[in-house]
C-alpha cells in the first residue's frame, strides 16, 4: 500500500514488495523453480503494477529499477540469491519471453 500510495518515488523495499506480489503469482500458476519464477516476475513487473492502478511511465520506470536493481543484486549477492538469479534472465537471451508487454520492450 506503501508503494500504491507513491509510486513515482518507491523505496527499493517498496519495488522488493511488488516483485515479491508479481514472483507469487507465478508460483500460483504452477512454476517451481525459483530462477525462472523470478525471470517471469521481472518480465511481468510492468504489467503487474498497471494491473495494480500505477501510471503506464511510472509503472515502467519501477520494473525497470527492480531489473536493473534488485535483480542484479541478487546475482552479486550469490548464496541463497543466486538460486533466484539468471544470466540468461535478460533481453533476448534465453528465459526471454517475448511478451508483448514485457518489461524489456523499451530496452
Ligand atoms: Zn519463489
Amino acid at each position: 500500500m506503501d508503494y500504491l500510495s507513491h509510486p513515482k518515488r518507491a523505496s527499493d523495499k517498496e519495488l522488493w514488495s511488488l516483485n515479491m506480489f508479481t514472483h507469487e503469482s507465478m508460483h500460483v500458476r504452477g512454476e517451481m523453480n525459483e530462477a525462472r519464477t523470478e525471470c517471469q516476475a521481472v518480465q511481468r513487473n510492468y504489467r503487474a503494477a498497471k494491473l495494480l492502478g500505477v501510471p503506464d511511465a511510472t509503472a515502467r520506470q519501477n520494473a525497470l529499477d527492480y531489473y536493473n536493481n534488485g535483480y542484479q543484486d541478487r546475482g552479486r549477492i550469490g548464496g541463497m540469491q543466486s538460486a533466484y538469479y539468471s544470466a540468461e534472465c535478460a533481453p533476448g537471451k534465453a528465459m526471454d519471453e517475448h511478451l508483448t508487454d514485457s518489461t524489456w520492450n523499451t530496452l
